[in-house]
């Protein structure tokens, strides 16, 4: 029987009473790693009444006192760098570089909410009117519930955590159920931090879990990452209980390919970008629209680093994709793909029935690349979230923008060119909050806000940097005036 995974609340890890576990599996493997507990609804209420307590003593610590446990955290994190990767290639698939390029990030956002003394910082005016200054200082809002998807267990927390640590909140995370196993190992780092009881806390669980969260009084402000319909479901019940939210979306990124791009840079960031993770990014690029003619040569281009590409195991060397997360997706993924081919799409590389040796029970599908896509068809308009590229033709590229346009999400939108004309109306012209110009994967840093737009993100404020400092902290706006025999002078 595999291990139970913990919760911890109030600085102690506790054994959940949940009725359910569910089996964290290893998708390459299909083995069991760890039980994910379901937390009921009054584990959630102790964590959010022990986050509550804590509060009013954490937000009087100092800015400059509350980054050193940032500074402790960092540290501790780059200690434990290759355990927390090899940890999510386990529980994730994804190859243990990618794992690493993960981790990278997360630490990223520890460095710059270290920064926090600069980016809470206020706004004076001195004299608005005689002898009366006024001022606006941001406070922390409270109480913070982190709910993360399974892509990213290792960063997405950390899009959030940091920040509202630093600007005084207290947190509860809560960890996808389907890879809860590195946030796990991340709390172990948390605690050995020394954070003050109750300021940190982690609480495992599923929908049920989640939705005991937005519904609990005591907390301020929800952060989600998913997929659409939760986060829409996230963004509407959280904001119906009085809280600040933000919830970030699923995703259908196209990018746009002109003759004039460079053909074998173009092709191995377009492939890494399409196959990279196996697909499970919510920047992953599923849709290649080929301008003037552009498909001559980058069709077969593609197709070639498609079949090429080494499938197996992320945690062995030369491995460049993983499997999908289980067997459903791996089943829906396969369904799309026929659904695609139903609506008269051209198969161009065919990555279904793909078993590995060795590891003939993973989920894996090697890179698909499908042609001719129909707009408005399953593969077009559908996120995938697989390895599997469709691809589609444009004469123009306003024809190409308006086929960008046309979607229902904003997450990414890519361009390969070598004009900076055509690159300057795209970025211009696209809708979509995160741009990629001749590349492929258009992650923010951690000082930039993760900027997705339409169905990709409910909300005003984003993840990172000082959309995060805003998100976690509310501003107030003092009117002063002293009297005494200097001021009666004014
Ligand atoms: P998901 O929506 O299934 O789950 C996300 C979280 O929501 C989990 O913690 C889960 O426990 C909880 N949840 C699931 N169903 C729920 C329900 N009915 N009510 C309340 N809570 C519920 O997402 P996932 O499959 O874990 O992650 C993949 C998705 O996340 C993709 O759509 C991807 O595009 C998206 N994503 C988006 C971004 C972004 O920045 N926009 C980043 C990463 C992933």
């Amino acid at each position: 029987m595999s291990e139970k995974l913990l919760n911890f609340v109030n600085g102690e890890w506790r054994a959940s009473a949940a009725e359910r576990h569910l089996d964290v599996i290893n998708p390459a493997t299909a083995e069991a790693l760890a039980q994910a507990p379901l937390s009921p609804a009054d584990e959630v209420d102790e964590a959010a009444r022990v986050a509550a307590a804590a509060f009013p003593a954490w937000r009087r610590v100092p800015a400059p006192a509350r980054i050193q446990y940032l500074f402790k955290l960092k540290a501790l994190m780059e200690e434990h760098f290759e355990e927390l990767s090899r940890s999510i290639t386990l529980e994730n698939g994804k190859t243990l570089d990618d794992a690493r390029g993960e981790m990278r990030r997360a630490i990223e956002n520890v460095e710059t909410a270290c920064g926090i003394p600069m980016m809470m910082l206020g706004d004076f005016s001195e004299d608005i009117a005689r002898g009366i200054d006024e001022y606006m200082i941001r406070q922390p809002v409270g109480v913070a519930a982190i709910i993360c998807p399974f892509n990213f267990p290792g960063m997405i927390p950390f899009w959030y955590l940091p920040y509202a640590l630093a600007c005084g909140n207290t947190v509860i995370v809560k960890p996808s159920e389907r890879c809860p196993i590195t946030l796990q190992k991340v709390f172990r780092l948390l605690e050995q931090v020394g954070f003050p009881k109750g300021v940190v806390n982690l609480v495992n669980g599923g929908a049920d879990t989640v939705n005991a969260l937005l519904d609990h009084p005591a907390i301020a402000a929800v952060t989600f990452v998913g997929s659409t319909p939760v986060a829409r479901h996230i963004y509407s019940r959280a904001a119906a209980n009085g809280k600040r939210v933000q919830a970030q979306g699923g995703a259908k990124n196209p990018l746009i390919i002109l003759p004039d791009a460079d053909v074998e840079l173009t092709t191995r960031i377009v492939a890494d970008s399409a196959f990279g993770n196996a697909g499970q990014r919510c920047l992953a690029a599923s849709l290649a629209v080929t301008v003037a003619g552009a498909e001559k040569t980058f069709g077969p281009a593609l197709a070639e680093a498609a079949s090429s590409r080494v499938v197996g195991f992320g945690l062995e060397p030369g491995v460049e994709m993983g499997p999908v997360i289980s067997a459903q997706s791996k089943a829906r993924i396969e369904g799309l793909i026929q659904q695609g081919l139903d609506e008269g799409a051209e198969m161009i590389v065919d990555g279904r029935n793909s078993a590995i040796r060795g590891y003939e029970q993973g989920y894996f599908l090697r890179p698909t690349i499908i042609g001719d896509i129909p707009a408005g068809g399953a593969i077009a308009t559908t996120e995938i979230f697989g390895p599997v590229l469709g691809m589609m033709r444009a004469k123009t590229v306003e024809e190409a923008i308006e086929l960008v346009n046309s979607g229902q999400y904003g997450n990414m939108a890519c361009v390969f060119t070598g004009s900076g004309a055509a690159a300057r109306k795209f970025r211009y012209e696209a809708d979509a909050g995160n741009i990629g110009i001749n590349v492929g994967v258009a992650a923010p840093m951690a000082f930039f806000p993760f900027s997705g737009w339409k169905n990709s993100f409910f909300g005003t404020l984003h993840a990172q940097g000082k959309h995060a400092v805003e998100f976690f902290t509310q501003t107030k706006v003092v009117v002063e005036r002293w009297l005494g025999e200097w001021t009666r002078k004014f």
